[in-house]
């Protein structure tokens, strides 16, 4: 089958490329280079099943299809980047998402949108279910990111309702692993570059917020099964195994340095004071759950990060 990925050399969206062409796949990624990298594909260079295009999803997409599938990646996902780029996280979330919909309808093919646990804002319920509204601040500093994801799913539902698009919404929780960029202030690369580096460890407020990690091999395995299923409705990815940040900083300094210190700054205000999913619907309808440790997990992060210097 063939595929256009937009946000192509990102993290998630480079590993994803990988994945649909070693499943014998054909795909076209496309990307502005705003915050992906073209290293995250030099493992692609050369593979007569893959191109990549420069192209920014704001403009309309009129390259050649037909396409199977279109998959919408493309976004600024990390706080650091978002905040310094409120109006390219909104236009690619808006009018990008727009974009990409009218290439599946063009194609009458299957639309995939990478949504987010953003979705949720600060929730209120615990774990979060796909059936809660969230509790998002609409003008806030992560709201450009939010409310851009959420119309980013009203549209991609009304282009169902309306003209019969067959699409899918995953909503991703915390990823890590291989091709997170160094510099992106994610806690995951931000923590290992500052281990590796032998300095403090940054933790935000007191550390007692919490995530859920999941490994970005498992992230790719709900999404590809997601994309060729046949629901409409959001359902989330990522892994249940919640912690605060605090005992995460502990996990990476254990496996580098125990020795490290750490350093408490100020927590970024609308930080979301919990995030953990319910993945009870990914399960039953893809028979999908994470099955890398976290342990392991970090160990290849690790290799990988070692690797750049
Ligand atoms: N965080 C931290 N130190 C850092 C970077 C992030 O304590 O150097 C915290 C951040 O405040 C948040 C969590 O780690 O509570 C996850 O942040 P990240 O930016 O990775 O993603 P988010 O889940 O907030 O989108």
């Amino acid at each position: 089958m063939r595929f256009l990925v937009s946000g192509a050399a990102g993290f998630i969206g480079s590993h994803f490329c990988g994945r649909l062409v070693a499943d014998g796949h054909e795909v076209v990624g496309v990307d502005n280079f705003i915050t992906g990298n073209r290293g995250n594909l030099e493992h692609l260079e050369g593979n007569p099943f893959f191109r990549l295009e420069e192209h920014d999803v704001t403009t309309p997409f009129t390259g050649r299809g037909p396409f199977d599938g279109v998959i919408h990646m493309a976004s600024i996902a990390s706080p650091r980047f978002y905040f310094a780029h409120p109006v390219e996280t909104l236009e690619s979330g808006s009018t990008g998402t727009r974009n990409m919909l009218e290439v599946a309808r063009r194609d009458k093919a299957r639309f995939l949108l990478t949504s987010t646990s953003e979705c949720y804002g600060d929730p209120e319920v615990h774990p979060q279910v796909e059936t809660y509204w969230g509790n998002v601040n609409p003008v806030g500093p992560r709201s450009c990111y939010d409310e851009s994801k959420r119309y980013a799913e009203a549209m991609t539902m009304a282009y169902h309702r309306v003209h019969g698009a067959r699409t899918a919404i995953a909503r991703i929780f915390n990823t890590y692993g291989p091709r997170m960029a160094l510099d992106d202030g994610r806690v995951v690369p931000a923590f290992v570059d500052q281990a590796l580096r032998g300095r403090k460890l940054t933790i935000f407020g007191d550390g007692s917020q919490t995530r859920s990690f999941c490994y970005v091999r498992d992230l790719v395995e709900g999404l590809v099964l997601l994309l060729f299923s046949e629901e409409r409705y959001p359902v989330n990815l990522g892994n249940p195994e919640e912690m605060t940040i605090l005992q995460f900083a502990e996990r990476i300094r254990g496996a580098v340095d125990p020795t490290l210190e750490f350093e408490y700054l100020p927590l970024p205000q609308d930080d979301p004071r919990r995030r953990r999913p319910d993945i009870g619907k990914a399960k039953r309808l893809l028979g999908w759950e994470p099955r890398v440790s976290l342990d392991d997990g970090i160990r290849e992060t690790i290799a990988y990060f070692r690797g750049l210097r």
